[in-house]
């Protein structure tokens, strides 16, 4: 057994890269500019990062493109990216450790989920693009023998990537692995609460062997080097993550610039329909508590309308709010502690915000609904459950980002699948239910992109993810991401 680690310990041995990663160098902001990135856990300032803007990510960009253009990553044979991807998740995982410590200090995640969720897919994800890389082919299509007609895939050229901070190193890797994989080139742009761990694997990129120039990193603002990157007359396209109000201003970006192709992964309100019938109440009850709790409910597909049939209702949610009481918020770097910190104080104040809405509109506050470990300088809010909410309420319908579950009661299938879709958003629903004929019935008519029946889990990278509705278009994971970094062109050639 590997010995206990000190993680206080290793927090204050860890060093931090503070500068954008542009060329295969650190460098700072071309206007010298910094920003203090606070760590949720106790509100210090942990390091002061370059601050991104429109001249570094012009920078960075032009890197991108003359890596592109020299052919350096883009015309490797697809085996040769293939054993670099693969080597990186090598080093992901030999430095798991280090980046879920850059993580839990960065957003404030449980030092365990950062370790054993977070890194580990990141390492999956990269893996999983590059193994599968040399195993697809391109298409002849069915045409006269007179002539040959080649569909072939290729790389887009410069694709630029936006992220939030919720997962910061997985939900930029689900874009950076596949558009690597492609050929691509890559300018990302990590959230500003969050830089931390995507400077650190930029570098590890070069270690393993992607050329410099192919993987940048520009750390920034949103409203600066965010929108420098979704204006940027050079860039390809713009792979988003993120709410679904900034995803809105990508398309605007798009379309007074350069056309370039967007995809956006916002934001959910995802239904969790708990039937009477429900195989297992208590498997059930740990689903929808995991759902909202997990990562303090800062999950875009987090289980943040409970659903549930009448006859269950007192009975489940008794069960809901006996399991929430283990989320009681703790010290992110104590390995027990099942939920930390929000990420910082903006965040915070609008969950507590959604709260007294939804008290003010009528809403029963049926657990926690506070701030709490507030002597510890940090950003921490108690597991809470509103009971009695209708659909129409605020805390129903906007996305709160935050460990706040609304509970509301449906008595048929039928008005269950009503609730659900009536949202602005469609990333995911849950179902629970032993009737098989039911819960195929209601999963194909519900509008969102995954339907997961008697589990929260959803699958892993093998399978596509992404919205319906206002959660946006294009998916992540799966072979299906490859669809949004490659063009497809057709060579028609005469052979007659
Ligand atoms: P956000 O939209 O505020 O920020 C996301 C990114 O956009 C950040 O890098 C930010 O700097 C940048 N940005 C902000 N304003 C910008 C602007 N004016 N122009 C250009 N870029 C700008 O989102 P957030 O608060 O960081 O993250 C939470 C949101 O992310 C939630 O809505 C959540 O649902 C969503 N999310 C979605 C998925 C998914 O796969 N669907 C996954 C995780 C998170």
């Amino acid at each position: 057994m590997n010995a206990p680690i000190d993680w206080r310990a290793e927090a204050g041995r860890i060093s931090f890269r503070d500068k954008a990663f542009i060329g295969g160098l650190f460098v700072p902001s071309a206007t010298g500019k910094t920003f203090d990135n606070i760590s949720p856990l106790d509100g210090r300032v942990l390091v002061k990062i370059a601050a991104g803007d429109t001249e570094d990510i012009d920078r960075a960009v032009k890197a991108a493109r003359a890596a592109f253009e020299a052919g350096v990553w883009a015309d490797q044979a697809p085996k040769a990216r293939k054993r670099v991807l693969v080597k990186l998740a090598e080093l992901i995982q030999k430095h798991a450790n280090e980046l879920a410590l850059l993580e839990t200090l960065d957003m404030g995640k449980p030092i365990l989920n950062a370790r054993n969720g977070d890194v580990r897919a990141v390492a999956e994800c990269v893996r999983w693009y590059g193994e599968a890389i040399d195993k697809l082919y391109d298409e002849i299509a069915p045409t006269p023998k007179t002539a040959l007609a080649l569909i072939t895939r290729e790389p887009l050229g410069v694709v630029g990537a936006v992220v939030p901070w919720n997962f910061p190193l997985l939900m930029a890797a689900w874009k950076f692995a596949p558009a690597l994989a492609a050929g691509n080139s890559v300018v990302l742009k990590p959230a500003e609460q969050s830089p931390l761990s995507a400077l650190r694997v930029a570098e590890l990129a070069v270690e393993a062997g992607v050329p410099p120039g192919v993987f940048n990193v520009v750390p920034g603002f949103g409203e600066s080097a965010g929108q420098a990157l979704g204006r940027h007359m050079d860039v390809d396209a713009l792979a988003f993550t993120g709410s679904t109000e900034v995803g809105k201003l990508f398309l605007k970006y798009s379309a007074e610039s350069n056309m370039k192709i967007v995809s956006l992964e916002c934001g959910g309100k995802t239904p969790n329909i708990v039937f009477a019938d429900t195989p297992d109440l208590d498997t059930a009850a740990r689903g929808a508590a995991d759902g909202i709790f997990y990562n303090s409910g800062q999950v875009c597909d987090a289980a943040s309308r409970l659903i549930v049939e009448d006859k269950i209702h007192d009975v489940f949610l008794a069960k809901v709010t006996a399991l929430a009481k283990s989320y009681e918020p703790g010290d992110p770097l104590d390995e027990k502690t099942q939920m930390g910190a929000m990420v910082d104080a903006t965040q915070t104040k609008r969950v507590l915000g959604f709260i007294e809405k939804g008290k003010a509109e009528g809403a029963t506050l049926a657990l926690g609904g506070r701030q709490v470990r507030q002597d510890t300088g940090g950003f921490f809010i108690e597991p809470t459950i509103f009971d009695r909410v209708e659909n129409r309420m605020t805390i129903a319908r906007e996305e709160i980002f935050g460990p706040v579950l609304p509970t509301i009661v449906f008595k048929t299938p039928e008005e269950a699948v009503k609730l659900a879709n009536d949202s602005k958003y469609g990333l995911e629903a849950n179902l629970w239910t032993n009737d098989l004929t039911k819960a195929h019935r209601i999963a194909r008519s519900l509008r969102v992109g995954t339907v997961t029946i008697n589990n929260r889990d959803g699958g892993g990278i093998e399978v596509p993810f992404g919205g319906y509705k206002q959660s946006g278009f294009g998916r992540d994971k799966s072979l299906h991401a490859l669809d949004k970094y490659s063009q497809l062109k057709t060579t028609y050639i005469s052979v007659g």
